[in-house]
């Protein structure tokens, strides 16, 4: 088994993983970035809206945004490190140093948009393609940066500790310990230990362990999987967030809708053209992320129609063009011209609030393991996450947990042990069980644990996926290990710790929402 070293174990591309490798390059030290697919493929590339920014105005306005959109449960010390700390990120990195071009105003100040669950215009944004803007120049910077060495394609199997993964018998006893993990190398598709000072799981969240779902193919909670295998503490995992308008039409890709488009002046309206979120929240069609989904499920199942439509009849059809010109291409390919008549739209799963439970620092209970971006869990977004909050605590949470290891890195010494060496079955998976096995998790979370949850509901899906746990581990241990094997032993596992949350929690918040069913 091929074996490297390492400072610094980074499995995760993204916004998170990637300003972290700058930080830590940059301080000298050996970076392994790792991620499934190419430098832009993360759902950081996807995101549309934009990033907050600007809250010199009124800072605690923002902190109680924040805190309202969560239902009370977010933790004031996330918050209040976010507000302070997050703008500054901001500058430092993608304005200062890579100069992204952000929209901006004639008179060339930023331009600032709002979006749903917001006081006020704070968000600053590149048109709808915001992510991709900046995800792009980042990785151009990381690509260029030395001391960091990518390994696309490569993907992590599990962690490795010292109470699991040394043939030393003292190592039981030592304190939970990361030392790295075991990865199936891109190359060679043979498994191989990457053996770390610090290993940061930058995984991205897990909406595609639900049938419907806004992220990229493959975000099925890798980081949840792999740090519960350890014995890491993962939180607030029943709290997934359904992002209320993304676009429906019969076999039609799945593709967000921005909540900007609201902010702008669209408003929700059902089949009937009524202004349905009217009724429900003083914020109307711009009411917190947890509340409109819900809402607009509740429309689905008292009219029988398939989707809920966003009214744009307010925007002029030259700026719908010109400020959402992604948006208005993708519907068009649809055959919806969006500057004339209403977009179809339909919740789907979006953004895990929950995760592996950090400090401010980035810091799991499993010694030298971080978690940040969506993978970590400092509680900041409580029960339902504030728009465009999630970009902004990427470039937080990878320079706090950077500058943390960099400074440990310095004052301490660490134990490298050698990693057991993995034997891998040749027998190859059938590819048609692998579609087939993860195809069912994603119904049933879909059916069981989704918009409306009910203890039967969830009992049945906890049934159906203890039986594949099952199944997909004789697999695992069985058949030579591949991508997608992993990904669908990660996935059931990640659907098992959501529903064993939405369990253990009876009380209705945010996006976890139990109905009676006795
Ligand atoms: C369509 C869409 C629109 C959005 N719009 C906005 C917005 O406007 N503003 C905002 O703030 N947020 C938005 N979000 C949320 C935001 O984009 C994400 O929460 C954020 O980008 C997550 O960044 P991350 O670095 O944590 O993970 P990601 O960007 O998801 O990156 C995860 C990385 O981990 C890698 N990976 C996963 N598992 C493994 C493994 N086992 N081995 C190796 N590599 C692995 C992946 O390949 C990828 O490189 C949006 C999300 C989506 C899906």
């Amino acid at each position: 088994m091929r074996v490297i070293h390492t400072d610094c174990l980074v499995i995760g591309a993204g916004l998170a993983g990637s300003a972290y490798a700058l930080h830590a390059a940059r301080a000298g030290l050996d970076v392994q970035l790792l991620s499934l697919g190419g430098p832009s493929e993360a759902n950081s590339d996807w995101a549309q809206g934009g990033i907050i920014f600007d809250t010199s105005a009124r800072p605690d306005s923002l902190a109680r945004d924040i805190m309202t959109a969560s239902d009370g449960m977010a933790n004031p010390a996330a918050i209040e490190q976010l507000v302070k700390e997050g703008p500054t990120a901001v500058r430092e990195l993608l304005l200062d140093e890579l100069d992204i071009a952000f929209d901006r105003e004639t008179g060339g100040e930023l331009e600032l948009t709002r979006e749903g669950g917001h006081s006020e215009r704070r968000i600053i944004h590149a048109k709808d393609l915001t992510g991709h803007a900046i995800l792009s120049s980042v990785a151009a910077c990381v690509d260029a940066t030395p001391h960091i060495t990518r390994q696309m394609g490569s993907v992590a199997i599990d962690l490795l500790t010292l109470s699991h993964n040394t043939d030393d018998p003292v190592d039981r006893f030592e304190p939970l310990t990361c030392f790295g993990a075991y990865v199936l190398d891109g190359e060679s598709g043979e498994p191989m230990a990457i053996v770390a000072r610090k290993t940061i799981l930058a995984t991205g969240g897990l909406g595609q362990v639900f049938q419907h779902s806004t992220n990229r193919p493959g975000t099925v909670g890798h980081g949840y999987a792999m740090a519960y295998r350890v014995g890491a503490r993962l939180i607030d995992l029943e709290y997934v967030q359904f992002h209320p308008t993304v676009f429906y039409g019969l076999n039609a890709p799945h593709f967000l809708i921005t909540e900007a488009l609201r902010g702008e002046g669209a408003v929700l309206v059902n089949g009937r053209g009524e202004k349905f979120m009217d009724t429900i929240h003083p914020r109307g069609s711009l009411a917190p992320r947890d509340i409109v989904s819900r809402a607009i499920h509740g429309e689905m199942v008292s009219s029988g129609d398939p989707c809920v439509y966003l009214d744009l009849s307010a925007l002029k059809p030259d700026y719908i063009r010109e400020r959402f010109p992604y948006i208005f291409q993708r519907c068009l390919e649809q055959g919806v011209d969006i500057t004339s008549e209403p977009i179809p739209v339909v919740p789907a799963a979006h953004y895990s609030c929950g995760g592996v439970h950090t400090d401010l620092n980035g810091r799991t209970n499993v010694r030298h393991l971080n978690a940040i971006g969506e993978t970590g869990c400092t509680g900041l977004h409580g029960a339902n996450r504030l728009a465009s909050t999630s970009l902004l605590e990427c470039l937080t949470s990878a320079k706090f947990a950077a500058q943390a290891d960099i400074a440990d890195i310095a004052a301490n010494t660490f134990r490298l042990p050698g990693p057991r060496t993995w034997q891998s079955p040749q027998r190859e998976a059938d590819p048609a069980l692998i579609q087939q096995d993860l195809g069912l998790v994603r119904q049933t979370m879909w059916n069981y644990a989704g918009i409306v949850r009910s203890n039967r509901r969830l009992t049945r899906a906890r049934r159906i996926l203890l039986e594949l746990r099952e199944e997909v581990q004789s697999f695992y241990s069985d058949c030579r290990l591949s991508g997608d094997l992993i990904e669908l032993r990660n996935a059931v596992q990640t659907a098992l710790l959501v529903v064993h949350a939405a369990r253990l929690n009876p009380v209705s918040r945010g996006c976890h929402y139990v109905v009676d069913d006795d």
